[in-house]
């Protein structure tokens, strides 16, 4: 195979997870639990179709113009294709098919699972990676941003701006981001340092989200 970058690529994507199918043989990538793309093997291991999912429109339209991009084998062959291993489709080609494929998928959950599957608070912090997580705090996605500094009985201000006022899937993609309401939630524990790294953190958290799912 050509695009030996392939796995690391997709690997890289947050929230990606992997795994291998041992009846079709194949390696299987995953958002939120639902396969985006996939390795199809032979039976020496050697990749044989890259699967991944696309708008009808444009797989059609990639279909007329690349002889290596083919109705999606094992699939929907109205938005899924198989693009060949050791073809001519252009690295870069591949990689914003690949994109795409991540977008749709992603897209097509709801904004809570976008949430949970990207490992991201509404205002874009990763809670797995929060000391506070699962100690004192369940998550904002888990308890609907009510987390233990909000007031009382109430969302997170970030939270419910973002998902209840806005319906985003969080601040990501957001024309005011950052907005006052930051600095009006800011940890009062937190150096203005410190607070600015936090939002620079946060910024590049959605940096990799697709803007379909944001
Ligand atoms: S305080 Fe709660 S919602 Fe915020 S990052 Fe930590 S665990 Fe997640
Ligand atoms: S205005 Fe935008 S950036 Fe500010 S809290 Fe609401 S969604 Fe987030």
């Amino acid at each position: 195979m050509r695009y030996l970058w392939l796995d690391e690529y997709l690997m890289n994507k947050r929230g990606v997870t992997k795994d291998f199918q041992p009846v079709w043989n194949w390696i299987r990538y995953h958002i939120g639990g639902k396969m985006f793309a996939a390795l199809c093997l032979d039976d020496a291991g050697k990749p044989y179709y890259i699967n991944l999912k696309l708008d009808p429109m444009e797989s059609e339209f990639l279909r007329g113009q690349y002889p290596d991009i083919l109705p999606g084998y094992y699939s929907d062959k109205r938005c899924w294709v198989s693009v060949r291993p050791d073809g001519a489709v252009p690295d870069s080609l591949l990689r914003n098919m690949l994109d795409q494929s991540y977008g749709l998928v992603l897209a097509g959950q709801s904004k809570k699972a976008r949430r949970a599957a990207l490992g991201l608070t509404a205002c874009g912090l990763e809670c797995a990676a929060c000391p506070l997580h699962s100690k004192e705090c369940p998550g904002c996605n888990q308890c609907n941003g009510r987390v233990f500094h909000a007031p009382a009985g109430k969302a997170c201000p970030l939270y419910a701006c973002a998902v209840h006022k806005n319906h985003r899937t969080g601040c990501g993609g957001c024309p005011h981001l950052p907005c006052a309401l930051w600095e009006q939630v800011r940890d009062p524990a937190l150096s203005d340092e410190a607070f600015r790294a936090s939002v620079s953190a946060r910024l590049e958290n959605w940096k990799g989200v697709p803007s379909n799912a944001l």
